[in-house]
């Protein structure tokens, strides 16, 4: 027992320094690939592609009430028509913006969100025009549009729309 008391004053420093070696290490490592991920992102070209808002999920960061507390916002979006997902972090403004199956334009770079234009809902198709072409209402005959006269007797003025 007499000797185990000047072991534990050599090991428990040790141990408490290994642990703090860990941390940094792990904090250093953390950032260098976060870094390193920047860079990436920055050599990556931005693309824009036809998208889907699949899922949104928000993640709470940060320890303790009254203690720096941050949220993040993530949105993973379907590629279409090739349905590839992948999820981006992105702004509160974005993500409380956009609703899951919003559909539009994705613009991004690498793993970095740029924007994401969505799409306005489909406008009804204008209404078809009633046919133009006219009836002769000499002969009878169908005069296309664009004619002025009938092709078949030349009259111009004997002309009625479709339908008359
Ligand atoms: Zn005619």
């Amino acid at each position: 027992m007499g000797n185990l008391v000047p072991v534990m004053f050599t090991l428990v420093p040790l141990f408490i320094m290994g642990v703090f070696v860990m941390l940094i290490g792990t904090f250093v490592v953390r950032a260098f690939q976060v870094v390193t991920r920047w860079q990436e992102n920055n050599s990556e070209p931005i693309l824009t592609v036809p998208a889907r808002v699949a899922t949104k999920r928000f993640q709470v960061v940060g320890a303790g009430s009254d203690s720096m507390v941050g949220t993040w916002y993530y949105i993973t979006f379907e590629a279409m028509p090739d349905g590839l997902r992948q999820e981006f972090a992105v702004n509160p403004r974005d993500y409380s913006g956009l609703a899951e199956g919003d559909v539009g334009q994705l613009t991004y770079q690498g793993t970095r969100f740029q924007s994401f234009a969505r799409s306005r809902p489909a406008a009804p198709p204008p209404p078809v025009p009633p046919s133009p072409d006219w009836i002769c209402s000499y002969c009878r005959g169908h005069v296309p549009a664009a004619e002025t006269k009938c092709p078949s007797c030349g009259s111009t003025c004997r002309l009625e729309p479709v339908g008359t």
